[in-house]
């Protein structure tokens, strides 16, 4: 879990800023949930032979009245929940995003945290394939944004239950005549999972793994119509992908379409974002059936990436810094600083006195474009020095203190 300070947090505003941009364009609005929820949502949600409930969750039993609760580790249940609720969908979809933290114990690394941070959209109510492509394009939408180039989307269709249950049989088939070829963890999901036994990331296995009968030979008409016309749309937009049949996805409530956004500039956790359909999740939670998509994203991962190689936020610096020579002059300095910060100036006030000479150097410091220079001679006519800081061939100037509203707005960073 770590901490988040400045100059870092200037990053993490930034790239918030830039989702709520992206989120407004689409048309997507902010949900809020609590980090807590009651346990078996997740069992329930999630899947009870996933590795997030296996061995992810933070959970304990609430002291007071015997509840057993979750520490989120992922954002979907959570909004489906909410939704279920307050019976949110009565007058058609609703198209959300969120931004928070989430938990999960898992080994710390490069990447993978305990508590880390993930922006998410969930799309309720919609069944097309239209939406699947809205909610992907929106990805490559915020890439853009950040500056990366270079992110790899990776698509998959699960079909529908009925679908995916015929290929289960025809799997464990394949594993159970290669048995002896299994690892441990292979053998436990075989009969409980065995389409988790895909992700495997056992090196050993990639064979057997890549022996085994593909989903995609098992899909209906209906499924194979969806999955079309989502890679018409995309072919359309120009948004290229590759077909991953051994793309999953960690958790049992998706159908239909899965896609992960893969860079391999990040090691071994190179998936930025992952997400798919969800239709049988409103039902699952106690809701009436609708059907949703939706994704969740790593912030430290795209942050990891962005540092890497895509844009440079803007340095939060401060238009003008306050310098005041004499204490005497505060009642006056307070007053034209907060007429400033109300015509929506950054102005950093100079703190604990000390000589012109440092206080000059704490304004260089701060990056600060101009000081306003609160000396005596100046406040006796009624005016404080306005000193640029960052453009050699401009001049002092000297400004009237009564006419504030008029100059203070020319000081502020274009
Ligand atoms: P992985 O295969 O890396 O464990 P996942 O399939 O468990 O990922 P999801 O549950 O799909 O991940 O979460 C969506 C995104 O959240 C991931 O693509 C990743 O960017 C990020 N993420 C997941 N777990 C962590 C973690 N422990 N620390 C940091 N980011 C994470
Ligand atoms: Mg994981």
């Amino acid at each position: 879990m770590n901490d988040i300070l400045p100059p870092d947090s200037a990053r993490w505003e930034w790239f918030e800023d830039t989702v709520r941009r992206l989120m407004r364009r689409y048309a997507y609005q902010n949900v809020r949930t609590p980090i807590v929820e009651h346990t078996p949502l997740f069992v329930r949600g999630l899947g009870e032979v996933t590795d997030i409930v296996e061995k992810e969750m933070y959970s304990f039993v609430d002291s007071m009245n015997g509840d057993p609760l979750t520490l989120r580790p992922e954002g979907t249940a959570g909004v489906v929940r909410a939704m279920v609720e307050h019976n949110a969908l009565y007058d058609g979809g609703k198209r959300l995003f969120y931004i928070g933290p989430m938990f999960r114990h898992e080994r710390p690394q490069r990447g993978r945290y305990r508590q880390f941070h993930q922006v998410g959209v969930e799309a309720l109510g919609y069944a097309g394939p239209e939406v699947d492509a809205e909610v992907i394009l929106m990805c490559r939408a915020l890439w853009q944004d950040l500056g990366l180039g270079e992110v790899r989307l990776d698509i998959n269709s699960l079909g529908q239950a009925d679908e995916r249950r015929a290929h289960r049989a025809a799997l464990i088939a394949h594993f159970e005549a290669n048995a002896e070829l299994l690892d441990e963890e292979a053998r436990r999901r075989l009969h409980s999972n065995p389409l988790r036994i895909l992700d495997t990331k056992n090196p050993a296995m990639q064979p057997l793994v890549e022996a085994a009968p593909q989903l995609m030979g098992y899909l209906g008409e209906a499924s194979l119509k969806h999955f079309d016309a989502l890679r018409a749309m995309l072919d359309a937009a120009g948004q290229p992908y590759r077909i991953n049949p051994r793309l999953v996805r960690g958790m049992d409530y998706y159908n239909l379409t899965v896609f992960e956004w893969v860079t391999d500039k990040l090691g071994a956790q190179g998936t930025i974002c992952g997400g798919g359909r969800y239709d049988g999740l409103m039902e699952m939670v106690g809701g009436k059936p609708a059907p949703g998509i939706g994704w969740g994203m790593g912030i430290e991962r795209v942050l990891d990436l962005v540092q890497q190689l895509g844009a440079s936020p803007p340095a939060p610096v401060p238009d003008a810094y306050a310098i005041v020579p004499d204490a005497a002059a505060l009642p006056v300095v307070i007053r034209t600083v907060e007429a400033l910060r109300a015509a929506g100036l950054a102005v950093q006030l100079h703190v604990g006195g000390g000589s012109m000479k440092s206080q000059f150097k704490r304004a260089d410091a701060s990056g600060a474009r101009h000081a306003l220079v609160f000396g005596g001679d100046e406040l006796a006519r009624g005016e404080v020095a306005v000193k640029p800081l960052r453009d050699a061939a401009a001049a002092q100037t000297a400004q009237a203190l009564a006419d504030v509203a008029t100059w203070g707005p020319l000081l502020r960073t274009p």
